[in-house]
């Protein structure tokens, strides 16, 4: 790479490829910016691939905390406009049940209209109407403009723009220092996982959107940030149960939301504080799944006889006040750090705490203070610039072949007007990968060549391959056979596919009883009796 006569140099370098380093690539990137992303491992590879995928309306933050909830009907309203394609607009309903204190609901209403939300009480009978999953013991409700986004496509489309507008993206690639001269950070030094070798790049500003692991990487430049890994869980069921996302109408607690998404639906969360040296690997406990199918199933009680998919756990990049020397003081709001005002440390910035759905704020509350630190003149315009994949009209209209086609259809559900870029020309194209999410040969052919795809699971988070019913039973082999033919190489091609047999296999460990036991006896039996997988591991 030379930039200006000058290799490994840029104006900013963002350490963190979440949702909160994508948004911010993008909008530098769209200020003008030459700008560097360094992620160590995929894309949405932390919390954000491991969330509720709630576009929240605010209600939930409503009574407790109003900042947040008017950010969040401010920014739900922008992603509807400017992420179609990553969007559902299913609304939500706010249900209180006979244990619930009705009271509450007049609270929570006005609270919400004071925020600038749109909560309107229902009849209980319009409610089962409008969702009849719904616990039909309810005694009240309300409708808010609550909805689902997918975080994967929303990272990747952020990416895709920053791309566009010249920014360099490093998946793969782990900042393991800083560099730092006469008390400022001038760089990062770089591990980069593919090559095994280290490099050096330079910028006057490089900002933190590490999420919970940006405390470490705050502590790379001698500076604390009070950070509190605080982990959820949840459980993704078989199919959608709902339409309509559930909440209860209670102070926010456990397992209160029920959101669905795609092809399925999934409970969440659980909250509880964990150390730093569990965040690289959560496990879901039983305790845990008893929680979310007990309370779950109090939102919806179909959920008692609906296949649990997976479960899985992600952990809230939350901050402490910095006055606050308990760390029990934890804000949900946005923070950015200017460490040169905050610590006396030039050349670096933090940005984290927020939500996924509040990522473009946060971006843009970084991207002027890079602007503020590098002299640039330009205002944000992420507010109204549609992402990739939301800017045209979707290729259904002009595509008459396909226009009826559920795998067509499927597709541009996932990639919006960037299905065009997806073969369609002949059957091997047309024909399926995935049957549970309909993902052609053609979408993964995509993926392969214009989606930074290193591995299977990096296929998952693009196209949905194996995040279905079959949870890869079916397909993960017929993908590993693409990615095998795209790199050439079909040793790593079955390594792969053993990873992420893996990784299937430890979420769907914590509720392996019943149908999902009995699939993952199938899946062992299908990969092992008939593709020899486990004479792979004995060589
Ligand atoms: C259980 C749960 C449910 C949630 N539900 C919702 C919801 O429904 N709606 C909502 O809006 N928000 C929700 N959130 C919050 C939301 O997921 C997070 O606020 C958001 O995803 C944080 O994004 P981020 O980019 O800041 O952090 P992350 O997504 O964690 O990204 C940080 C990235 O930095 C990378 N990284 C770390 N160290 C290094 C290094 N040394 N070098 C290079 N890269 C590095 C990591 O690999 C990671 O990819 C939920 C969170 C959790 C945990």
């Amino acid at each position: 790479m030379n930039l200006n006569g000058k290799s490994n140099e840029y104006d900013v370098i963002i350490i963190g490829g979440g949702i909160t380093g994508a948004g911010t690539a993008r909008d530098c990137s769209l200020r003008g910016m030459r700008v560097l992303l360094l992620e160590r491992f995929d894309f949405a590879a932390g919390a954000t691939g491991r969330n509720h995928g709630l576009l929240h309306s605010g209600a939930r933050y409503a009574v407790t905390d109003k900042e947040s909830a008017s950010e969040c009907i401010k920014e739900n309203m922008i992603l509807r406009k400017i992420a179609r394609h990553c969007v559902e607009e299913n609304n939500g309903l706010f249900i209180s049940l006979p244990e619930d204190d009705i009271n509450f609901q007049s609270k929570f209403v006005e609270s919400c209209h004071e925020a600038g939300i749109d909560a309107q009480i229902i009849d209980p009978a319009e409610a089962r109407r409008i969702e009849p999953s719904v616990n039909p013991n309810l005694i009240g409700a309300v409708k808010v403009p609550d909805g689902s986004v997918d975080p994967f496509r929303l990272t990747l489309a952020n990416i895709i723009d920053a791309k566009a507008h010249g920014a360099q993206i490093l998946v793969y690639h782990e900042v393991t220092a800083l560099i730092k001269e006469q008390g400022r950070v001038i760089g990062v030094a770089v591990w980069d996982h593919k090559k095994k070798e280290s490099t050096n790049y330079y910028a006057p500003l490089t900002i933190n959107a590490g999420g919970i692991w940006g405390h470490n990487i705050a502590k790379m430049a001698g500076i604390e940030v009070g950070m509190y890994p605080a982990k959820g869980s949840l459980l993704i069921f078989g199919h959608r149960v709902n339409n309509v996302v559930l909440n209860r109408c209670r102070k926010p607690a456990d397992a209160d939301i029920l959101v669905p998404g795609d092809t399925i639906c999934l409970i969440g969360t659980t909250s509880s504080h964990v150390g730093f040296d569990e965040v690289d690997d959560m496990r879901v406990t039983s305790e845990e799944v008893d929680l979310l199918l007990r309370e779950g199933e109090k939102l919806a009680p179909a959920l008692a006889t609906t296949r649990i998919l997976r479960a899985y756990a992600g952990v809230r990049p939350l901050v402490a006040a910095d006055n606050d020397p308990t760390g029990r003081n934890i804000s949900r709001g946005i923070v950015l750090l200017d460490h040169e005002t905050r610590d006396g440390v030039p050349g670096f910035a933090t940005i984290t705490g927020g939500k996924l759905m509040t990522y473009r704020l946060m971006a843009e509350k970084a991207t002027d203070l890079a602007c503020a630190k590098l002299g640039i003149d330009k205002p944000c315009t992420t507010m109204n610039e549609p992402l990739p994949g939301s800017r045209n009209e979707e290729p259904e209209s002009t595509d008459k072949k396909h226009a009826t086609s559920p795998i067509r259809r499927s597709t541009i559900g996932r990639h919006g007007d960037l299905a065009a870029r997806i073969s369609t020309d002949n059957e091997v194209d047309n024909s399926l990968v995935c049957e549970c999410e309909d993902v052609s040969v053609g979408e993964v052919k995509y993926a392969l060549k214009e989606l930074d795809v290193h591995n299977m699971e990096d296929l998952r988070h693009r196209t949905r391959v194996g995040m279905g019913t079959c949870q890869g039973e079916l397909c993960a082999c017929r993908a590993a056979g693409l990615l095998s033919e795209a790199h050439n190489c079909a040793h790593q091609a079955k390594a792969d596919l053993a990873r992420f047999l893996n990784e299937r296999w430890k979420g769907m460990y914590p509720v392996a009883w019943g149908e999902a036991l009995r699939e993952g006896e199938y899946t062992q039996w299908v990969y092992k009796g008939l593709c020899g997988m486990n004479k792979m591991e004995e060589k």
